[in-house]
């Protein structure tokens, strides 16, 4: 299993680098066996194909693991989450956790995406709860 995240422009990132300054979470999907893929790459790694479209999940997910990283000096550390998408096995997002006490991270807990205005756009949290 591979968890990395996009952390450049390129020809098969720029859809999900777009969407995040628009506030929206794209992410590529194979247009033949409708795989959904991340990192985003220009060839399904199910059936080989590179008939790549995009679409935006729906945002609930499970935190799958996570570590707690140091932020700046003086502010807390936060939870950085390994979260599956409600809408495929082992499609993770890697993103900090809002709400989640530190000394309480709770491995199966539901989580909603949301974004963090940073460095001049959108990135991905999640937050503690489901909203359906
Ligand atoms: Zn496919």
């Amino acid at each position: 299993m591979t968890v990395t995240w996009p952390t450049r422009m390129d020809h098969d990132t720029a859809a999900y680098w777009q969407g995040l300054s628009d506030g929206k979470l794209v992410l590529c999907r194979c247009k033949q066996c409708e795989t959904w893929i991340h990192p985003p790459r220009g060839r399904c790694p199910e059936c080989w194909s590179d008939d790549i479209g995009h679409q935006s999940p729906g945002g609930q997910a499970t935190l799958y693991s996570y570590l707690i990283q140091p932020t700046a000096p003086k502010q807390p550390p936060e939870v950085i989450g390994w979260a599956e998408l409600d809408e495929q096995k082992e499609l993770f997002i890697v993103a900090p956790v809002e709400g989640m006490p530190l000394d309480n991270v709770e491995i199966g807990a539901r989580l909603t995406l949301g974004f963090r205005e940073q460095g001049g756009t959108n990135l991905p949290v999640f937050r503690t709860g489901d909203t359906k």
